[in-house]
């Protein structure tokens, strides 16, 4: 017999049933069946095939095994930049599960949920007073429907005036969501190309930019972890020619508190509060990506928006010039829940003093890693910072790499082959919640890797060595998924 590891694969509860095992132990029942409130013979399943059957302790020990599987935040560093993976206080989760908001039904009427409508109202102000703009809709269900949404305003806009237009512009170092946004509200998308700072070439955007622009999606800091410097010279040459400046704000933790799009002439942007404000995100779970504007958007924000009138608050659905719907109810109000907790707790100060810490954490790794990790862009890094494998070349040994042997020390790998312009990319975001020695620790693996992979690539490329699954074939895996699970011995 060989012997069990707790790190072996995890097999599904199928096949450890065992015929007869229950997972509960009652006495027979000494009443009568008959004439009680028992479902209809013809409404029951004789047996449910092959329906696994298991004692409590084997289920429990089952998902406990498979919990200890997952890496999480609350685990350690999960460096994995442009995601903001930070850590998500308990608090939150406490008062998202307060009865009056957890259990508030959706369709249930305005007077008895004045509660969950204020604190709507305070949300969107509090993120109008922290960007700078003048109105919010908490609707959009993640960033990239955040996106979606801010391109229809801007559509609707051109649309009023007379013409929609055809472009959108966007920086080739842009997230994969701006032209997947862009396109499907009905644009054609054009690159504008970076400078040698990893920033929009201002140049290259005023010669491009005419009537047949609509926007211009521009992430601020951009996906190197670069402030856009001529943020406002872009705004400028945008607004010159009727066209509006869209800000991906996804990485608005680099500066919250320290400016405000809405004062470098963004007209539009989203932000993401699964990232900045701290709720649980990843494995596409429920996020939520507000989406800011001025004045001149108010018209087009999705139905439907909360309204005070008087000393009662309503929703508002109304509005003639809206986009119209674009989720199910209000959007994902327990994270509205989280975030408005999150703000509170901190306050002005404690917002700035969390972009302050998340830069010095992101440029403490740069410092601690540049000597050793190429640098592909050397302009100051806010949150995050792009490194590259090129200083490894000789070796053979990549970015996917290194990645997978950080798993081996304990850490979730970085964010990589993103942004795209940056060859082999490690794109590294530590967040403000990491202590000095966890960033040690990190920076000790991220040491370790290089030295190995000059001594003994082949450690490095054959990577992971302590994890459950080893290395995989990606490509397999994205060319042939297997998404169907069979009992053992009739794979095929
Ligand atoms: C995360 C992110 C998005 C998309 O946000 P989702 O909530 O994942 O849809 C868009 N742009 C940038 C720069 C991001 O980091």
């Amino acid at each position: 017999m060989e012997p069990r590891s707790l790190r072996a694969p995890e097999p599904l509860l199928f096949e450890v049933s065992r015929p007869g095992r229950r997972g509960y132990d009652l006495p027979p029942l000494d009443v009568p069946v008959e004439g009680h409130n028992t479902l209809d013979a013809r409404y029951l399943r004789e047996d449910i095939d092959g329906f696994p059957e298991l004692s409590e302790v084997d289920v429990v020990r089952h998902y406990t095994r498979l919990s200890r599987l997952n890496y999480a935040i609350d685990l350690g560093l999960y460096p994995l930049g442009s995601c903001t993976m930070k850590y998500n206080p308990k608090v939150n989760e406490k008062v998202a599960r307060l009865p009056g908001f957890a259990d508030a039904h959706p369709q249930v009427a305005e007077e008895m949920i004045q509660g969950c409508l204020r604190l709507m109202h305070s949300l969107e102000r509090a993120l109008c007073a922290i960007c700078g703009m003048d109105r919010f809709t908490l609707q959009p269900a993640a960033g990239a429907q955040g996106e979606q949404t801010g391109i229809l305003m801007v559509r609707a806009y051109h649309q009023e005036r007379g013409n929609p237009r055809r472009v959108v512009l966007i920086p080739d170092s842009a997230h994969g969501t701006n032209p997947a946004s862009a396109h499907l509200a009905g644009y054609r998308v054009e690159q504008i190309a970076s400078n040698e700072r990893g920033c929009i070439d201002l140049g290259a955007l005023r010669r491009r930019v005419g009537e047949d622009v609509a926007v211009l999606m521009l992430t601020n800091p951009n996906t190197l972890g670069v402030f856009e410097g001529e943020i406002e010279e872009a705004a400028r040459a945008l607004h010159d020619k009727g066209a509006l400046l869209y800000m991906d704000g996804a990485n608005l933790n680099a500066f919250v508190g320290q400016a405000r799009p809405g004062d470098m002439g963004v007209d539009v942007h989203h932000l993401n509060l699964h990232k900045t404000f701290s709720t649980p995100h990843g494995g596409g779970g429920p996020g939520s990506g507000p989406v800011g504007v001025k004045r001149i958007l108010e018209p087009f924000l999705p139905v439907p928006t909360v309204e005070r009138e008087g000393d009662r608050l309503r929703f508002q659905h109304d509005r003639p010039g809206s986009i119209g719907k674009i989720r199910s109810f209000h959007g994902n109000f327990g994270m509205f829940v989280r975030a408005y907790a999150f703000i509170l707790a901190h306050g002005p100060a404690g917002l700035k003093r969390m972009s302050e810490t998340a830069v010095l954490n992101a440029n403490y790794l740069r410092k601690r890693l540049e000597g050793t990790y190429h640098l592909p862009y050397g302009a100051p890094s806010l949150h995050e910072v792009v490194f590259s494998d090129r200083n490894l070349e000789a070796t053979g040994v990549r970015t996917l790499d290194v990645a997978k042997r950080l798993m081996d020390y304990g850490f979730h790998p970085p964010t990589i082959y993103f942004p795209l312009i940056v060859r082999g990319a490690l794109m590294i975001e530590p967040t403000e919640t990491e202590s000095r020695e966890e960033l040690d620790a990190f920076v000790a693996a991220m040491l370790a890797i290089d030295a190995e992979a000059r001594r003994d690539p082949g450690l490095v490329t054959s990577a992971p060595h302590t994890t459950p699954i080893r290395r995989l074939d990606e490509t397999a895996a994205a060319r042939n998924p297997v998404l169907r699970w069979r009992p053992r011995g009739k794979e095929s």
